[in-house]
């Protein structure tokens, strides 16, 4: 069985094959400025093929889809023998709002499903248009083959409504859909199920920590997500690369005021001017932030500091919020390779039962990096978003 995974943005395509029967994944490729000239990249590893950045004309979605899929069923670049081999689609999509409340199949061109992705439109615009443009594009040229939606915002549906609903009016929340709805859901899914595995507790009360080029945190009690950091947009929580994470909200009306920004620029300015890269001038990119550290920039020290001070808070406050904790797992690019915001974020936490073995944080293939006295385990669990979204697809394609 053969499902394959589509990220679509406004102008990119990413995709990875998936051979369901291993879990293993066959090949993946991105395809780049759709739109304008077009750049292809495409990888079969088991092969060792790989191509990178040839120029290749898409101009709309739908060429991108069939571009990739002549280079998956080709003699040599490719793994599969025909198209008809794949058995489903499955779209990473960003915000589902209140209506995309679970991995879906898409039913028809007008149905229910896309109607409610479209209502999405408002909440997260350029995303969502991006996801239509995809899936249009796959509809197109695989008219026969079933479409999963699987929504970054699903894991988060079964907080309780005193943490996801913000104390403004009640009648403007319903009014919009504004709540806290919560991102990064399936690598918050996949590693808390690692980590449930690991510890050999169904019931288990972790704190996941997925901290990348955008970072979130979740409590997670039993396999169920009660809380986590970001909000009605991936905006809030934690120090990010380039976004600001939480900030009192009375700062926005006043640097719009004093600096003159308008309306149209500031969520860009909050999303793309701040975080590691406003706060320390060197970048967003934390490898470099580090690196300048070191060098002695106290910005860049100061940047790295806030990420960990703040997953230090998350940490306690989630844990009371369980009303206990048994695990903290890190992933993605900065929680899985950076052993120094490890250290620092749960450094002075015995109270609570932490303990890492500095031996174990330095030693990249550890997957527990807590000390053996340590109440609290703590894990390193790479994260794998699209084997959550293949292995959703392959499910909902395949119920009655
Ligand atoms: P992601 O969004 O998951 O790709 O994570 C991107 C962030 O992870 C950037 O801030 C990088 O500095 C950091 N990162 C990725 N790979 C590494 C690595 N091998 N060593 C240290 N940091 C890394």
């Amino acid at each position: 069985m053969f499902v394959l995974v589509v990220n679509a943005g406004s102008s990119s395509l990413k995709y990875q094959l998936f051979d369901m029967d291993r879990s293993e994944m066959l090949a993946k490729g991105l395809c780049e400025r759709i739109g304008t000239d077009g750049l292809f990249s495409h990888q079969v590893p088991s092969k060792g093929v790989e191509i990178k950045k040839i120029a290749a004309p898409m101009p709309t979605h739908a060429d991108a889809v069939s571009l990739l899929v002549k280079y998956l069923t080709d003699p040599v670049y490719g793994c599969i023998r025909e198209m008809s081999e794949i058995s489903a689609v499955g779209h990473r999509i960003v915000h589902g709002g209140p209506w995309l409340i679970d991995s879906v199949r898409i039913d028809g061109p007008d149905g229910k499903v896309l109607s409610d992705l479209r209502k999405c439109v408002d909440l997260a615009p350029l995303h969502t248009k991006a996801h239509l443009q995809g899936i249009e594009g796959c509809m197109q040229v695989m008219p026969d083959v079933p479409q999963v939606l699987v929504m970054d915002t699903a894991f988060h549906q079964t907080m309780p409504k005193k943490a996801y609903f913000y104390p403004l009016p009640y009648e403007i929340c319903e009014k919009y859909a504004i709540r806290r709805y919560g991102f990064h859901g399936t690598s918050h899914r996949y590693v808390s199920g690692k980590a449930l595995e690991l510890l050999g507790n169904p019931n288990a009360k972790i704190v996941t920590c997925h901290l990348g080029n955008g970072s979130s945190i979740s409590a997670v009690n039993a396999g169920k997500c009660v809380d986590t950091s970001m909000g009605f947009t991936p905006l809030d929580g934690v120090i990010m690369g380039s976004r600001c994470g939480g900030i009192d909200p009375a700062i926005v009306p006043f640097l719009m005021e004093k600096e003159h920004i308008p309306v149209s620029e500031m969520g860009d300015w909050m999303n793309k001017k701040c975080g590691f890269l406003g706060v320390s001038g060197v970048s967003s990119d934390l490898r470099d932030v580090g690196a300048a550290a070191e060098a002695g920039d106290e910005r860049a020290r100061l940047s790295l500091d806030i990420l960990a001070y703040q997953i230090k808070k998350y940490v306690g406050a989630y844990a009371a919020a369980m009303n206990g904790l048994d695990a903290v797992v890190f992933t993605a690019g900065i929680g899985e390779n950076n052993p120094d915001i490890r250290r620092e974020s749960m450094a002075d936490m015995e109270f609570l039962g932490i303990r890492i073995d500095p031996v174990r944080n330095a030693d990249r293939s550890a997957t527990r990096i807590s000390a053996d006295d340590s109440r609290v385990q703590v894990f390193v669990i790479p994260t794998n978003e699209e084997l959550v979204i293949a292995s959703d697809t392959l499910r909902i394609s395949q119920q009655k």
